[in-house]
């Protein structure tokens, strides 16, 4: 079942043109994540399947019933849909029961029980119960909004940029326990965002946005792994872009003779190279180390190459990081992707 159907979907405030032709399925219990820059349109397409604005083309099937475009209208209140927005959404003067109930039908709010369940289900505490907003940290309040969001059962659960405001490592922690939340309830679930990482680590599929469009969907791994163009593979992590000849499905780049995904005609292209394909060792062309990153777990070694003086980031283990100043052999791991394109 599609959860959630966007055909040719259009929307302009003004004359200017924010949404164009926007396609988009979300099968049944999926989480999508819709990827793209600050302005690209994100909120409005949430705000178009939520109801609170009209699209003037195209049309939205939710659960399979048409609830705008081509004469069909359902108002937000009747999509059983829940929204979670950035931040400071609760109401300040509930404590955060009753910030839950809020989310209930009339005749269930008193009912305990499906408060504390649903407090449970994101992972908080009973004894935040009593707390008020201001009580709880900005990663609380995000799960405590998501389960008056899930309060109603919805089919479906928008959550725009529900972590922007948090730091990195509440937001990797709170975004694990929405996503394993939105799981456990089975409900379908649409989360902008214009970070990657978030993006990448916690959806089953990603949607990236570009200027009104959808410039690709799929599965984080293959987005990651198989960009449509050089701008969507820049914008979903870091890049290597090289010029590159080939001939006979092999390019010959600053990097060596490398092996290519798929054989197109022989020519002048662009390769795209992950930091993490870069092997440091005994092998491949010769570089410098400029500057170490050090994260722990993994560092980034800016490099330049000795021959061709082009500069590159490897992305390499904590424990593998060579010294600044020292020469290293450069090899690439696995096969590179070819893209329209010359140097400049
Ligand atoms: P961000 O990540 O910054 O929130 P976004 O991708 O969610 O960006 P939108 O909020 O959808 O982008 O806005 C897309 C464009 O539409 C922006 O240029 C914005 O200024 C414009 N816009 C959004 N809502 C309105 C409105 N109600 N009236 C006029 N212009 C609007």
């Amino acid at each position: 079942m599609t959860a959630v159907r966007v055909s040719g979907v259009s929307k302009a405030f003004g004359t200017a043109s924010v949404l164009d032709d926007v396609a988009l399925d979300v099968p049944d219990g999926e989480l999508l994540a819709v990827l793209g820059p600050s302005g690209c349109g994100k909120t409005t397409l949430l705000r178009l399947l939520a109801g609170f604005l009209a699209p003037d083309a195209g049309t939205i099937a939710l659960g399979g019933r048409p609830v705008a475009g081509d004469g069909s209208w359902v108002p937000p209140q009747r999509r059983r849909v829940g929204y979670v927005a950035q931040e400071g959404a609760l109401f300040p003067h509930l404590d955060v029961a009753a910030n839950i109930a809020f989310g209930l039908p009339r005749s269930q709010r008193r009912a305990r029980s499906r408060v504390a369940e649903l407090l449970a289900l994101t992972d908080l505490d009973p004894s935040f119960l009593r707390r008020y907003p201001h009580e709880l940290s900005g990663g609380q309040q995000q799960r405590v909004a998501l389960a008056r969001a899930l309060a109603p059962g919805p089919s479906l659960v928008l959550l725009d940029e529900p972590f922007a405001a948090l730091d990195a490592q509440l937001r990797l922690d709170t975004g694990n326990a929405v996503a394993r939340a939105l799981r456990a309830t089975g409900a379908t679930a649409v989360l902008v965002t214009h970070d990657q990482t978030e993006a990448l680590s916690l959806a089953d599929a990603v949607a990236v946005m570009r200027a009104g469009r959808i410039a690709q969907v799929g599965a984080p791994a293959d987005v990651y792994a198989a960009p449509v163009d050089l701008g969507v593979a820049r914008f979903v992590g870091a890049a290597i872009v090289l010029p590159a000849h080939v001939t006979g499905g092999r390019a010959a780049c600053a990097l060596g003779t490398l092996e290519t995904v798929w054989d197109g005609p022989d020519g002048d292209v662009l390769v795209l190279v992950r930091p993490e394909q870069l092997a440091l060792g005994a092998t491949g062309v010769r570089g410098r180390v400029e500057d170490v990153a050090f994260f722990g777990h993994d560092a980034v070694v800016r490099l330049r190459t000795i021959e061709g003086d082009d500069e590159l980031s490897a992305r390499v283990r904590g424990a593998d990081v060579p010294e600044v100043g020292g020469e290293v052999r450069i090899a690439v791991r696995g096969p590179v992707r070819r893209y329209p394109g010359t140097a400049g």
